[in-house]
């Protein structure tokens, strides 16, 4: 059968997590690099990563991961990936010159039906698409994932400001034909959301460890034994909705006073940058609670856990 192509533009963490997850719904995807290497790792990374999915019973998809795997092809010509592709995902590493110089690469292969979608964490789309010359015509955004995609579904697509409506609304199908969870940003702003709600908790729960009042056991416990076992069923305002009598509205009348008046005590935000005292302390903790050579095994753990997660939550 033919079936529409997505091209993947990097091959590393990211690029290999879109390849299966676009794979599992049947799309031929092609995955392009500069480094041959990067695409042999790719390819053997790839088929190691599936079967095991398989084993554990955790593979996407209908198809077996032999089938999902003969889907994924490879080439080091981007002339070659962009050809019928219906959709471009941009996973190269996080450095906005190298971004900058492969959309202008894009600008000039590619016709106007295909959507470009950035993986970037922290570049707005405009950063590096304001100085192409068919910025008008050429479809791009942000399709942002969180790690490990495979098992987290959420997609932030966020536009430029010459980004059209409908390179966004397809972009966020083809996110729902994949499973995945898409929230698309009216427009683009520095953190987007994700980003936004993380930096404001690691703003705070900084503060609580440098003034002494938490240690780093036992903050990170505020939200994995607390808060965050709500938030993975529940959002924070559907959390104050469930939290008083007379839903939202009564939970901001009854605490909306207090709200305000701890926020005032936040105090500035905190320089993260500084290698000072602060950091120090913070690393020591945490490279107590896990040392730097178990971080590995510490993220398969957590992979692992978010398998069981994401199938619990299949069934709310
Ligand atoms: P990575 O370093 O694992 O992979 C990057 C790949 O891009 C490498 O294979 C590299 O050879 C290739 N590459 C470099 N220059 C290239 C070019 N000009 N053309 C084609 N390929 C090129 O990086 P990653 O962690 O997969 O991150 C990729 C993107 O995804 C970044 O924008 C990052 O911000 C974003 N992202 C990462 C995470 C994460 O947790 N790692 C989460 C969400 C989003």
């Amino acid at each position: 059968s033919v079936q529409k192509k997505i091209g993947i533009v990097g091959s590393g963490l990211i690029g290999r997590a879109w390849a299966m997850l676009f794979a599992a719904a049947g799309y031929t995807v092609q995955m392009y690099d500069i480094l041959e290497s990067q695409l042999v790792t790719a390819q053997q990374e790839l088929d190691k990563e599936l079967h095991s999915l398989e084993k554990k019973g955790a593979l996407r998809g209908q198809l077996k991961a032999s089938e999902q795997l003969a889907l994924i092809g490879f080439t080091q010509q981007l002339e070659e990936l962009v050809r019928d592709a219906v959709h471009i995902q941009e996973c190269v590493p996080e450095q906005l010159q190298l971004k900058k110089s492969l959309y202008s690469q894009l600008d000039g292969l590619l016709g106007g039906d295909t959507v470009v979608a950035s993986s970037t964490s922290t570049f707005m789309p405009s950063l590096y698409s304001e100085g192409l010359q068919r910025r008008q015509q050429f479809q791009m955004l942000v399709a942002h994932p969180l790690n490990p995609p495979y098992f987290i579904p959420l997609v932030e697509i966020v536009p430029a400001p010459w980004t059209t409506a409908e390179a966004l609304e397809r972009t966020r199908l083809l996110m729902l034909s994949l499973g995945q969870r898409p929230v698309t940003l009216k427009r683009e702003i520095e953190g987007f959301a994700t980003n936004r709600i993380q930096y404001a908790i690691l703003n705070e729960v900084w503060r609580l460890v440098e003034s002494g009042i938490l240690s780093v056991a036992d903050v990170d416990r505020v939200l994995s034994q607390g808060l965050g076992l709500r938030y993975a069923l529940l959002g924070s305002l559907e959390t104050a909705h469930l939290n008083a009598p007379g839903g939202v509205a009564d939970y901001f009348k009854r605490f909306g006073a207090e709200i305000s008046a701890v926020s005032a005590t936040y105090g500035p935000t905190p320089d993260t940058q500084a290698e000072g005292a602060a950091l120090a302390d913070i690393a020591r903790q945490c490279e107590e609670l896990v040392p730097l050579e178990q971080l590995d095994q510490r993220r398969a753990t957590r992979d692992a856990f978010l398998i069981h997660l994401a199938r619990l939550k299949k069934q709310f």
